[in-house]
């Protein structure tokens, strides 16, 4: 299974292929019979590209540059700060009733991530794939269509569904978050591509310079102002994530975010004219008052919630006493595989270093943890 993205704004019109909708920014997901999800790949009944993607929008562009194309601070969660996927609802966040899994789909993610042959990849209409029916409900609800690539040679649209009223029965609707290890990882990418490019699609209807409208560039994946030609790029957010590490002691922290008193990596946003490693040592510092040297990349994760990249490193202790930062933080302190806390759970960058560290790191030290 392989994804390829694709720029070709003259095929913004939905038609055969794997719709990746949207609504209220939480993907759609149909289910088939043994209760795992797939996307619905609709049949070749291609609706015309006036019925099924409007090319106006009605906002002003007062109200769209007032929305600008600047995330709101509260909006920019930084990944390790996320509850796991089980604990993701939170008050103030909180799932509309008729978007919720269905209870019968509630075992832990871990468990429920379907063999890739479970992705039913059949067209709509057969009995192989019941939510087809549905399809043509989603059809006139769609507001925007953004075909952004091919998965296995398949055509791929972004759609945004429009909000004001609800999903048909069949369908639910599902922050990436949750759906990390429910949906099949071949769908995942495509997925979060989707989200991420209607997301920064709609933050740049118009020029963050001058207000005029924005229109689609068509030879690469930017905006361009139809007043004064300024390019609007998509944006990524670099965010690092750390593990401090002191023997065999791990240093893990409860964030005030956390719905659930799981304890994480320290992580947080790189500032402008940062490098990653200035950024480790600064979050580091701030967060929980000490000091770390010899940081070295471990890996990544796309964190498109909306737009941001986490990069997940590995640093020792260098000094300094626990100071808990009480804005972001509950209590930070110091562990060993013996008295771990209750972990994130899920696929995450965090899972994965914390899982290194159980099972590689720590028993590689030996029972004196040099
Ligand atoms: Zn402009």
């Amino acid at each position: 299974m392989s994804f390829t993205a694709i720029h070709d704004p003259t095929k913004n019109s939905l038609a055969e292929g794997y719709w990746f909708l949207f609504f209220r920014d939480r993907l759609v997901v149909s289910r088939n019979g043994d209760g795992g999800f797939t996307v619905p790949r609709p049949s070749g009944n291609a609706a015309s590209p006036e019925s099924t993607a409007p090319s106006g929008n009605a906002a002003s562009p007062e109200s769209a540059a007032r929305s600008g194309n600047a995330t709101p601070p509260e909006n920019r969660i930084p990944p390790g700060n996320e509850a796991p996927a089980e604990s993701a609802a939170r008050p103030g966040n909180a799932t509309p009733q008729e978007n919720r899994v269905p209870p019968g789909n509630a075992t832990p993610p871990e468990n429920r991530v379907p063999p890739e042959s479970a992705a039913p990849q059949v067209d709509p209409g057969s009995p192989e794939n019941p939510g087809a029916a549905e399809l043509a409900a989603l059809r006139g609800k769609i507001s925007r269509v953004l075909y952004f690539g091919r998965l296995d040679g398949v055509d791929c649209y972004a759609g945004d569904l429009a909000s004001d009223d609800g999903l048909p029965d069949g369908f639910t609707a599902d922050s990436l978050r949750p759906l990390y290890g429910k949906i099949p990882p071949s769908q995942m990418i495509p997925a979060r591509f989707a989200g991420h490019l209607l997301h920064w699609d709609r933050s740049t209807r118009f020029c963050g310079s001058c207000g005029a409208p924005n229109r689609d560039k068509e030879d690469e994946r930017a905006k361009v102002c139809s007043s004064c030609g300024a390019l609007t790029y998509p944006r990524l957010s670099p965010a690092i994530i750390v593990a401090i590490l002191d023997g065999k002691r791990i240093l893990l922290a409860h964030n005030r975010r956390f719905a659930t008193p799981f304890y994480s990596l320290i992580a947080g946003f790189v500032e402008m004219g940062e490098t990653l490693e200035d950024c480790v040592a600064r979050e580091v510092e701030e967060e929980v008052g000490v000091r770390v040297r010899n940081i070295r990349y471990f890996g990544s994760q796309p964190w498109p919630f909306p737009d941001s990249l986490m990069l997940g490193f590995i640093a020792d202790y260098d000094g300094g006493e626990i100071r808990v930062d009480r804005r972001e933080l509950l209590d930070a302190r110091w562990f060993t595989p013996d008295n771990l806390p209750s972990l994130p759970a899920g696929d995450s960058i965090a899972r994965r270093i914390l899982t290194w560290y159980e099972k590689d790191y720590a028993p590689g030290l030996g029972p004196k943890g040099a």
